[in-house]
Parts: C-alpha cells; sequence; structure tokens
C-alpha cells in the first residue's frame, strides 16, 4: 500500500511544495490547513487535473483537540500514518523588550506546542507500525539566532532539542525523528521584505539566492527515502549558515 503523509500547514508556502511533489511521487497525502481553506482546495484541484488525489483536513495544530482529530480521521481511513510534516509555523518580528506575555505564548504555541501535541498524538499508532519518519520544519533562526525574532528562535531552537530527543527515544522502533532548517526562502512569510533588503541577503548568500519550497521539499524525499539519519538538523540554505 501507498505511504501516507501529513504535512501540516500544506496549503501554502513551502508546505504546498512538500504536498505537491510527495503526491506526485505517489504518497498519499493529507494537507493540513486552518485558515487558508480556498487555497488548499485550489492545490486538491490543481493536482486532480494531474490525476492525482490529496486529502485537506482543516485543523488549528497549535489545539491538541483538533491535531488529534486530525490523526484519527487519518487513521480510520487510511489505517496508517508513515509521515509526519510538522511544517506549520507563524513569523514573529519584534524587538525583545516589545514582547508580551501573549505574543511569547502565541508564537510558542503555534511553533513549538503544536510539534509536541501533534507528534504526540501520531506516535501512538507509529510505535505499534514499528515505522515511522517525522520530519520538523525549524529555520536558521535556531542554529544563529534572528535580531527581532528572539521568541521565534527560542520556538525553532526548541524544535530542534526536541528532533534530537526524540530521535534517542524513538530509534529502537524505527522511527526516525529530523529537522530541516531553511535559509530565507521566497513565500508569504517573507512578503514583507522589501526588494533591497531580498537583495541584501542574496549578496551575504554564497549561492546568491532566495530558496523555493521545492528545496526544502527534495530533502523532505530524500529523507523519507533514507534509513540511516536520525536526529539530524540538515539546513537547506543557499550556504547562508554554514556550521
Ligand atoms: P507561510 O507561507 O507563512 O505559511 C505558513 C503555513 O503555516 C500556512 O500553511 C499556515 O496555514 C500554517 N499555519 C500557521 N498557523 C497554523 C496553525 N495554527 N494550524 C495549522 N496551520 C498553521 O510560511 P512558510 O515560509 O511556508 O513557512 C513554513 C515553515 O517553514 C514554518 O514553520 C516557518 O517557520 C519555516 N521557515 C520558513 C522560512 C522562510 O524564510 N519562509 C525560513 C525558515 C523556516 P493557514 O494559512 O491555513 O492558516
Amino acid at each position: 500500500m501507498e505511504k501516507v503523509a501529513i504535512v501540516t500547514g500544506g496549503s501554502r508556502g513551502i508546505g504546498r511544495a512538500i504536498v505537491e511533489d510527495l503526491a506526485r511521487k505517489g504518497i498519499k497525502v493529507i494537507a493540513n490547513y486552518n485558515q487558508s481553506e480556498e487555497k488548499a482546495k485550489g492545490l486538491r484541484e490543481n493536482l486532480e487535473k494531474e490525476n492525482i488525489f490529496i486529502d485537506i483536513f482543516k485543523a488549528d495544530v497549535s489545539k491538541r483537540k483538533e491535531a488529534k482529530d486530525m490523526i484519527e480521521y487519518v487513521i480510520k481511513k487510511y489505517g496508517k500514518i508513515d509521515i509526519l510534516i510538522n511544517n506549520a509555523g507563524i513569523n514573529q518580528e519584534k524587538m525583545f523588550q516589545d514582547i508580551t506575555d501573549e505574543d511569547w505564548d502565541n508564537v510558542m504555541k503555534v511553533n513549538l506546542y503544536s510539534v509536541f501535541c501533534t507528534t504526540q498524538e501520531v506516535i501512538s499508532y507509529m510505535i505499534k507500525q514499528k515505522n515511522g519518519c517525522i520530519i520538523n520544519i525549524s529555520s536558521i533562526y535556531g542554529i544563529n539566532g534572528g535580531s527581532c525574532a528572539v521568541a521565534y528562535s527560542a520556538t525553532k531552537a526548541g524544535i530542534d532539542g526536541m528532533t534530537k530527543a526524540l530521535a534517542k527515544e524513538l530509534g529502537p522502533s524505527n522511527i526516525r525523528v529530523n529537522s530541516i532548517a531553511p535559509g530565507c526562502m521566497n513565500t508569504d512569510m517573507n512578503a514583507y521584505l522589501t526588494e533591497e533588503e531580498w537583495n541584501e541577503i542574496k549578496e551575504e548568500t554564497p549561492l546568491e539566492k532566495i530558496g523555493e519550497g521545492i528545496d526544502i521539499a527534495k530533502c523532505v524525499e530524500w529523507l523519507i527515502e533514507d534509513n540511516f539519519t536520525t536526529g539530524q538538523v540538515i539546513s537547506i540554505n543557499g550556504g547562508l549558515v554554514i556550521t
């Protein structure tokens, strides 16, 4: 039977590119969305024109019940979950002293708690299957920090810590857990950047370009096929951050 993958935040940006790529590779994909229902439906329709059939599911993954309902829906319909891509996330650009408790809690819930609860809801099934691949989308900001993005950077470093610890815990159950830490990508998340800022980023990047969702999707594809990589943070960033 074909592999079954859930991609959180799958209707736009990096998540959408992952959904398209995996679906075209013959994986049954459930694209999660929260607010972008029209985009999720449009994505499903576009793929149908290629005779590719994905499923879409609305859930705010920062809420335990909604994440749980999504996982239960997938198990009921497909009987298993082979791959979980924790991609959903929000940006937060604020001077450190301007971050309120509410701002902090919000970015923690959407970026970090969502990974905790969605993964927790999935792993009981993966442990029973003795097979699974979990990929968390973190960020270069989790590696080297982003100015005016302290809370965001903390969530992404938190995701990488979770990846490493969980890889140790779940390795004996044949579940691989890895992070992909993108550099600067051409998505809505960066729509606020001016042309001058885009050019500056390109100049700072050894490969002299901005990343596209497909660059991340190709790494996801590789991690799904691989069977000896776990607990790693793979940064796809054009050389912007080299550790
Ligand atoms: P994007 O274009 O802004 O898309 C964000 C996605 O997250 C949307 O699909 C959105 O879904 C989803 N999302 C947000 N809150 C959600 C929630 N509570 N429940 C379910 N889905 C939710 O951003 P992107 O650039 O593709 O970013 C994807 C991931 O890559 C994020 O984790 C981001 O931090 C990370 N990243 C991005 C960059 C970059 O330069 N863009 C760099 C490093 C890391 P709805 O629209 O349906 O609500």
